[in-house]
């Protein structure tokens, strides 16, 4: 089952991610975890990733799309993935399509997470003080907001229109949200 984690920064993809891996058992894949490994190891990705992340802007597709392949290749994610933090770009999508379509897959769910903006600058806000994220930075957060709405959320209307997307609302209870998540993948 390859299930995409659609949402704003802050509207809990990691934490409900993690939730859903445990249930399912399928691997749990987060770009953005990738990249902060990459720039902890100071590797090329971490190097050319770090002038965009630290401004809260996406880092380009030409380098994004090889490291899609690479984590969808990772023999753990033969039989499904919960995609958290990519796609993010209609071209991601499209490549996350070519990528399952060679082993005969294809996205099965997508869950769109709504949660307020101002619940979201409060979620982002609190863990820059907690975790220390640059990017959770007060300029950072507000950059990574309309970033999202301009080149993230038409990937709600295509898959929208392939009958695939959920909404769930982000809001409330951690194990009220799960229990929607589950319902939404029928898990
Ligand atoms: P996240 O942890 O998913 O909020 O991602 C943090 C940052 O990593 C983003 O603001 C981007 O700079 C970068 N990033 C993560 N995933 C992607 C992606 N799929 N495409 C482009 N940039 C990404």
């Amino acid at each position: 089952m390859y299930v995409i984690l659609l949402g704003p920064p802050g509207a809990g993809k990691g934490t409900q991610g993690q939730i859903l891996a445990e249930r399912t058992g399928l691997p749990r894949v987060a770009t953005g975890d990738v990249i902060r490994a990459a720039m902890r190891d100071g590797t090329p990705l971490g190097k050319k990733a770090k002038e965009y992340y630290d401004q809260g802007l996406l880092v380009p597709d030409d380098v994004i799309l090889g490291l899609i392949e690479q984590v969808l290749a990772v023999p753990k994610a033969a039989n499904g993935v919960i995609m958290d933090g990519f796609p993010r770009t209609v071209a991601q999508a499209e490549a996350v399509d070519r990528l399952l379509r060679k082993r005969n897959a294809a996205v099965d769910h997508v869950l769109e997470f709504q949660v307020p903006r101002d619940e979201l600058v409060r979620r982002l806000s609190s863990r820059a003080a907690a975790e220390g994220r640059v990017d959770d930075a007060p300029e950072a957060i507000a950059k990574r907001l309309e970033v999202y709405r301009k080149q993230t959320e038409p990937l709600i209307a295509f898959y929208r229109g392939r009958g695939i997307l959920t909404v769930i609302q982000g809001t409330g209870d951690r194990e009220m949200i799960a229990e929607r998540v589950r319902e939404g993948v029928g898990a």
